[in-house]
């Protein structure tokens, strides 16, 4: 068995259980481990830290798989481990599905789920899944046996084609993976349905994250003029249809989300709401709407990551504080602002003080209603705070 042999002092992240190791923190590499494989890693000592998957290509060397001496990983490592995750969304309510109502949920979400490097989403009877790791490659194939069988699955599909493979020296793999794949599925949530375009959309093909951020809004919207920016395939603007807004304007760069979202809109018999579809940046179509003064009862700002590291947060900040200093300047009196970020650098508390900032700026003088953050399908392990990516704050311009 090869072994990983840490430096002196540095197996105390690991002892807290945070599940990675960085390359600066290795001392020695025992044997020739293949990308992938299992490790032994060590401490200076020669004392057993933990079972990790290899990356040697990354700067996190290792990933752990299992601070258990006893533990052999292998199939039945991952079958218990993917049982785990299922029992945890069952608890939480999230399985079974419920028909007309739900079918989509995340079934792992990586080092949360003791898994690194391993994202499964399942909508309806598809699984979308993303391996994104060396070690998470090197057991895909197992991975994927093991969820069809726990599921009743008819396939599943891979989307790793995220920039972070290109750090692990992984190739991108946007395909059919296993068993009979559906390149599109329809899923439900708070019984609206959404058709999730797996093989092109973005991530897995559907923000999952959203649905507890969205049951949020569907319950506030009613009677409201609402503005949702960066829409996607329309989960905001479907949300806010279903609880009965007044008006939906929604905002995308991408002409594709533009286009299944109006499918989706479809699909629900919502043809008849007023509604506005707009194909452009959201930062100057905001300017656009001050400088023609309209103004709205309830806006969403949901942007792609701005920040992807810690040397993109000051810029990242400036372009959250230019959004959210728009969006309450077009706001009512009484007005809604659902504001969010899901850049892993920009922690809650740094959030709220750009959002602050921009509220010192417009003069509005709102107020945080709420705390959002993201579904609890994706759970943050404690010993890895860096699961907790997605924040949102509901504030309230006074009348
Ligand atoms: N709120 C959505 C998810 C938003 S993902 C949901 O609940 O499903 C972010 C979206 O922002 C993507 O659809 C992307 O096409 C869009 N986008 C990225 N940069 C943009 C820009 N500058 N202007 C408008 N849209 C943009």
């Amino acid at each position: 068995m090869d072994e990983l042999i840490l430096k002196p002092e540095r197996e105390r992240s690991l002892q807290r259980a945070h599940p990675w190791v960085f390359s600066g923190a290795i001392a020695k590499i025992n044997g020739d481990p293949l990308p992938g494989a299992t490790v032994r890693l060590l401490d200076h000592a020669g004392q057993f830290l933990a079972w990790a998957a290899y990356s040697p290509a990354s700067q996190i060397r290792a990933r752990v798989w299992s601070r258990d001496q006893q533990e052999v990983i292998d199939r039945s490592f991952f079958e218990r481990k993917i049982q785990a995750a299922i029992r945890l969304r069952k608890d939480i309510g999230y399985l079974p599905f419920r028909e007309n109502q739900y079918s989509a949920v995340r079934l792992i979400h990586a080092e949360s789920d003791g898994l690194p490097g391993i994202v499964v989403d399942r909508y309806h009877d598809t699984l979308s899944a993303q391996f994104l790791s060396a070690g998470a490659a090197y057991w895909k194939e197992t991975i994927a046996r093991i969820l069809l069988e726990q599921t009743g699955c008819a396939g599943i599909y891979e989307r790793s084609d995220a920039d972070v493979l290109a750090l692990e020296g992984l190739p991108e793999i946007n395909a059919p993976l296993l068993g009979a794949v559906k390149p599109r599925e329809l899923i439900h949530e708070h019984a609206i349905a959404y058709q999730v375009d797996i093989a092109g959309g973005h991530k897995t093909g559907f923000y999952l994250d959203q649905r507890e951020n969205r049951a949020d809004l569907l319950a506030n919207a009613a009677g409201r003029e609402v503005l949702n920016c960066f829409c996607y395939t329309g989960g905001f603007s479907l949300a806010a249809m279903r609880g009965g807004a007044k008006s939906i304007t929604s905002i995308d760069s991408s002409e594709s989300a533009l286009a299944l979202a109006r499918e989706n809109v479809s699909l629900n018999g919502f043809d008849a709401v007023p509604q506005e579809w707009i194909e452009d940046n959201v930062f100057t179509r905001l300017r656009d709407f001050r400088d023609r003064r309209r103004s709205f009862d309830l806006i969403v700002l949901d942007p792609p990551k701005f920040a992807s590291n810690a040397g993109q947060v000051q810029r990242a900040a400036r372009s959250y504080k230019d959004i959210n200093l728009l969006a309450l300047k077009l706001l009512r009196p009484g007005g809604l602002l659902y504001s969010f970020s899901c850049s892993g650098g920009v922690n809650p508390d740094l959030f709220q003080k750009i959002v602050a900032g921009a509220d010192a700026d417009a003069g509005s003088n709102a107020v945080i209603l709420r705390q959002l953050r993201q579904s609890a399908d994706h759970p943050i392990n404690l010993a890895f705070p860096e699961g907790a990516y997605l924040k949102g704050l509901v504030v309230r311009k006074p009348d």
